[in-house]
Parts: C-alpha cells; structure tokens; sequence
C-alpha cells in the first residue's frame, strides 16, 4: 500500500485512544489501523470527522463503520498473513484495504454497485494487488473461491447463513453480526475437526444483511 502522510497525527491518536485503550492487543492490526488513511474512504466534507469515534455516512444509507468495530472484528479473525479472506459489505473498502494488509487475497462482495465502484477506484488509488471486488448478494458467499479462512459480515443478518459455514475451511472463522434489524450480537463461528463451535462477544449495530440468506427486502 500506498503511505500517505496526511491526518497521521488524527490516525495515530485515534489508534491510542479508541484502539488501544480499549483492549485491542494483535500488534498487527493496530499497525494496519495506523496506516489506512481512513478520510480517503469517506466523502471530502466528512475528512475532518474520519478519526473519530463513530461511523459516517457513505451514500445508499449505508456507513462506514466505526474505527474500534473494524478493529474488535479483524482481531477476532486472527489473520497471520498467509489467508484468503471474503467479506460481506464492501461499503467504502476501509476494512477490506486493513484486511488486504493482513493477509494475502480478499474477496469483497457489495449488493450496491456504486459503493464497489467507488471502493475500487480508492483500493485501486492506493496500490493494492490483493483485492477483488465484486456486486452480488454476498450473503450467498463467493463459492468460486471458497473456502476461505476467515470470513467477514459487516451487515447484521437475522442468523448465520449456512452457506457462509459451508464456505469456511477446515480451522477457519468466520465473523457475524447476528441480531434484529436494529442490534445485533458478534458471533465468531470455528470450524474444527467439521465441528461447529459459535462463541458471543459483545452488542453491536449494524444495517441489515439484505438478500436470499439475510433480510428479505
Ligand atoms: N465494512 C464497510 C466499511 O468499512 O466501509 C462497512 C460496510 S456497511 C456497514 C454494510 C455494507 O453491507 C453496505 O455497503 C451494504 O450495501 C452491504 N450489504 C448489505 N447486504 C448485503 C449483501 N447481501 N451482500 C453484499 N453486501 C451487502
């Protein structure tokens, strides 16, 4: 990637204060956090609100999300650099270009064809070699290139799709908001030994998963 110098001091103090003070230990990630220059996946009226602590609007009525929720969620997906990882909700590609720092391929799938556009052109603007996007309903996966070992859902779906499991690799993890439409719960899902183990971290919002294994709209 691309180093980008300007807002480092409002990306350095957002990592110290909504990063690492609160919990967020994987050295890797907080590095990542350091250097994708967030404002460059918001709109231009929205630069001088990119380093704090909430989710902005990026058009469709969908957000960007919060600084700590990308964090908190690629921590729990324990990258060590050699995976290949699908996301679900491209939205602005802020946590598909700190994913595509961690590991080695990511797929992206966005329902809205303007937002993969736009997402394109910024990850694409940035240098990176290790993204592919496309617009689909990701809540049926991407099952050319599955299986994956992480997989991760920044919408909140109604329960964790069965075909997202199916598309998860032997010791991979997928990451869920599950929920209502207005609060959700992050779930981690382990496939072990073709068991299932799902754990529960904390409460969290995000806007609907909308497709054939989401909600229906
Ligand atoms: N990770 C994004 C970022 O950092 O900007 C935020 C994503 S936003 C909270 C959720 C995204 O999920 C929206 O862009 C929305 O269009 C997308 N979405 C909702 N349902 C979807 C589906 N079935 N397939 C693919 N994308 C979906």
């Amino acid at each position: 990637m691309i180093e980008v110098k300007e807002w480092i001091f409002e990306r350095e103090r957002m990592v110290k204060e909504q990063i690492i003070a609160r919990g967020i230990k994987d050295n890797r990630v907080i590095e990542a956090m350091k250097k994708v220059p967030r404002h460059l996946f918001v709109d231009k009226t929205y630069y001088h609100q990119a380093y704090n602590d909430y989710p902005l609007p990026i058009g469709h009525d969908q957000t960007i999300s919060q600084p700590y929720m990308v964090a908190a969620m690629t921590e729990i997906l324990e990258l060590k650099g050699n995976e290949k990882v699908l996301e679900i909700g491209t939205g602005s590609g802020y946590q598909t270009a700190i994913l595509a720092l961690l590991c080695s391929k990511v797929y992206s799938i966005d329902r809205i064809s303007e937002l993969t556009r736009k997402a394109r052109l910024k990850v694409d603007n940035l240098g990176f070699k290790n993204i592919n996007l496309i617009v689909g309903d990701g809540s049926l996966g991407w099952p050319d290139y599955a299986p994956y070992t992480g997989i991760l859902v920044t919408a909140g779906a109604p329960e964790i799709p069965n075909t997202l499991i199916e598309q998860l690799d032997e010791n991979g993890r997928l990451v869920i908001p599950v929920g209502n439409e207005f609060s959700q719960i992050l779930n981690l899902v382990k496939k072990h030994k073709g068991r299932i183990y799902r754990k529960e971290f904390f409460g969290c919002t995000f806007v609907p998963l909308i497709g054939k294994s989401g909600w229906h709209k």
